[in-house]
């Protein structure tokens, strides 16, 4: 794995700001996000520790399901989300599949670091980027295991391969000496969001609560902005050092820690502009958005995800507007 810019800046940020007496010795983290600017390409598999790895990928221009007639083309290059695998003794735990025609690859990627079967699906949330390849694993026979709001977005929206098994808030899986656990903190990008976190590895898979571009608030199925945050310090409370996010590169406990700043940030602006009744209706051009909440100061005037921000803007207004 190659270097990360930003490791190397937080390591040099550490070397340059010593301790000092009667204050913090965490540095501050820079407000901007220095997301990866993908190329486009194939699907790959990548080693994140040890029994751990994560598929990213395919690489496609314009949005998350490639160009289209009317879609719009942020002109950048995307990839479905990031699945994971948990290799153990007893077999393989998947998390996540992507769209149903990455499926078939997605399956080649997993033979192409382990043999043995893979015997349970996790899901992070319902999004059709993540889970969409469901189906065809439940037809082979795999156990889907989803937080029950999860469950429900998919039928709700009548989406085919629902987790044939739920839990509330808390579940865990042991298989093959290994532990991993699927933690729900509340509401956020949606009501289902899981963390899967593998306390051996010191590891978490966020789903779409993190992700290497600007946060999505899904309002149709219960996402909340400032819930969203509150999710995020929940994470943030566990034991880990590596964080495989909904999209992107695997990061660092400090980017995600910078990740619920900026976002906090960006809460603030929007709850000053909802109170100091900036027009609505001109927060929904994307122009006006990103000089409005100053979206080049946090990174995200162009991230892979601003287009699919958009789309809420509206209902984000209305939300702070209504908060105390
Ligand atoms: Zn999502």
């Amino acid at each position: 794995m190659r270097p990360r810019l930003s490791t190397l800046v937080s390591s040099l940020a550490c070397l340059c700001l010593l301790p000092v007496v009667g204050q913090s010795a965490e540095p501050a983290a820079p407000l901007r996000q220095q997301v990866e600017v993908l190329q486009a390409g194939q699907m790959r598999v990548d080693k994140v520790k040890e029994g751990l790895y994560v598929v990213r990928g395919p690489f496609v221009p314009c949005t998350t399901r490639g160009c289209r007639p009317n879609g719009p083309d942020d002109g950048l290059i995307h990839e479905p989300g990031d699945v994971a695998i948990r290799a153990t003794p007893e077999g393989l735990i998947l998390i996540d599949d992507k769209y149903p025609e990455n499926i078939l690859e997605v399956l080649s990627q997993v033979r192409s670091v382990s043999s043995l079967p893979i015997r349970y699906l996790l899901n992070t949330h319902h999004h059709a980027d993540h889970v969409s390849g469901n189906a065809n694993l439940r037809a082979l026979g795999i156990d889907i295991i989803g937080h029950r709001n999860i469950r429900e977005n998919f039928l709700r929206i009548k989406q085919p391969g629902e987790p044939n098994i739920v839990f509330a808030d808390e579940g865990a899986l042991y298989l093959g000496g290994v532990e991993v656990r699927m933690l729900h903190y509340g509401n956020g990008h949606t009501n289902g969001d899981t963390i899967v976190y593998f306390p051996d590895l010191k590891t978490v898979h966020m789903g779409d609560l993190v992700i290497d571009g600007m946060p999505v608030i899904d309002y149709s199925a219960g996402g909340s902005a400032i819930a969203f945050v509150k999710t995020i310090d929940k994470l943030l409370e566990l034991d880990f050092d590596t964080a495989i996010p909904g999209h992107g590169r695997v990061m660092t406990k400090a980017e995600v820690q910078a990740y619920r700043a900026r976002f906090q940030e960006m809460n603030n602006r929007m709850r000053a502009l909802a109170k100091k009744r900036f027009p609505r209706e001109q927060l929904l051009s994307l122009d006006q958005a990103r000089i409005q909440l100053k979206l080049a100061d946090l990174g995200w005037e162009n991230s892979v995800s601003t287009i699919a921000f958009m789309n809420s803007i509206g209902q984000y207004y209305d939300e702070m507007a209504a908060a105390p």
